[in-house]
């Protein structure tokens, strides 16, 4: 143990709540069966990987030279899936990128990694959002930041700017935001994208450096109002963007993903080499090949994603009757409920008495709440309520 690294021997030894709960889970599964158990505790895409995901794959692997699928790429990305998903973003965004705008990496997870490691000097540090992805402070701590929580509003999860601007300083070298937002399902419109860029451009001018905005999308397609999210580079361009096809093509387990970096971000080459540095030194170099190649030929294409929509529905009308207060998600796939009682922790070992599975907000870095990934089947959804309503029961809420 002396000869070890401490940090990894704990970050390795407590399993994230997330992964506890799903593991909870699985263990009731075995002990009384699926039928029996309600996990909502994963965000692993319920629906399968679009029909020509599969097709693609196929047809690679029938008709590609097998040295040049499974070799080695270079470092950043084959040059030719960088080009074919540059040319995507332009045709969705309007925007004029090309391949050495795109450094591949293994999911969103990677993407950050490499951003976050790319930018952070000594003594940095790096605002986000709370409720927050649990694994922002795990890698920023590892690229040797300091993670700053900033509360969102807690009526719709939407930017508290005051809040925010009270904790910018000469330290902040990035703000994280994550739009559509894991746990809340929370999108930020237009206004606040452009808020947002106004009051970095400033605060950037009044520190004398630039605040970087590093944005988080894996959920960019999964969004229930008319409207798209904004493209963020369009209101700030010392912007990197993080993109994952896990949530969209359904394809968590293959690891694909890229940091963007606009041609307006400052120091626009140094900063790309410093994310090639960032690969190298974390070892994220060559994307899995196969998987690029399958991205680039389904671009446009994603998964059937309404399903999540229906979920949302029945699940937020279920709990709202039942009650419970719960703002209403405009994306992603999770709720993001309070807890009838402050303790979130000890509402969901409630829950767990009856075998329904959920994570406290405390995780997130927002106690009181509790996220439940509604990436399920519906018919899970249909045989929890009674389960919720029970709880809702026993804490007078009806
Ligand atoms: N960022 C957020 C907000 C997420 O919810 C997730 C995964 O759930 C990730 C990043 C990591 O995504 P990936 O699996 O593509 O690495």
């Amino acid at each position: 143990m002396a000869g070890l690294s401490q940090r990894m021997v704990a970050l390795g030894t407590a399993r994230s709540e997330i992964r506890e709960a799903f593991a909870f889970a699985q263990q009731r599964i075995a002990q009384v069966g699926a039928e029996q158990v309600e996990d909502f505790s994963l965000g692993n895409p319920s629906v399968p990987a679009p029909e020509l995901v599969r097709q693609t794959a196929q047809a690679l692997l029938d008709e590609m030279d097998p040295v040049a699928l499974h070799g080695y790429t270079p470092a950043q990305g084959d040059a030719g899936v960088r080009a074919a998903l540059a040319a995507d973003l332009n045709r969705r965004f309007g925007t004029s990128y090309d391949r050495d705008c795109l450094y591949l990496t293994c999911g969103a997870a990677g993407a950050l990694c490499c951003a976050l490691h790319a930018l952070c000097c000594p003594g940095d540090e790096f605002l986000t959002i709370s409720p927050y992805f649990p694994e922002y402070k795990v890698f920023v701590e590892s690229a040797g930041g300091t993670l700053v929580e900033v509360p969102a509003r807690r009526e719709d999860f939407q930017i508290d700017f005051a809040a925010l601007e009270a904790a910018l300083n000469e330290k902040t070298k990035a703000v994280l935001i994550n739009s559509p937002n894991n746990p809340t399902g929370a999108v930020y419109p237009k206004a606040a994208i452009e808020r947002l860029a106004a009051m970095l451009g400033e605060k950037s001018q009044e520190f004398g450096h630039t605040i970087y905005l590093i944005s988080d999308e894996p959920y960019r397609e999964i969004v229930y109002s008319d409207a798209p999210p904004p493209w963020v580079p369009d209101a700030y361009g010392n912007t990197l963007v993080c993109y994952s096809y896990s949530k969209s093509l359904s394809l968590p387990g293959q690891r694909m993903g890229y940091v963007l970096l606009p041609q307006t971000v400052e120091d626009f080459p140094l900063l790309y080499a410093a994310l090639c540095g960032a690969g190298r030194a974390l070892g994220y170099v060559c994307a899995p090949s196969l998987f690029q190649f399958v991205a680039a030929r389904c671009t446009g294409v994603f998964s059937d994603l309404s399903i999540y929509r229906q979920n949302r529905d029945s699940l937020l009308t279920a709990l709202r009757g039942m009650g419970y207060t719960c703002a209403q998600p405009e994306g992603a796939f999770y709720l993001f409920p309070q807890t009838p009682e402050p303790d979130a922790a000890a509402f969901c070992a409630k829950a767990r008495a009856l075998d329904l599975i959920l994570v406290p907000g405390d995780s997130f870095g927002c106690g009181g709440h509790v996220r439940i990934s509604y990436c399920v089947q519906p018919e899970l959804i249909q045989r929890a309520l009674p389960k919720f309503e029970k709880l809702a029961r026993m804490y007078g809420l009806m």
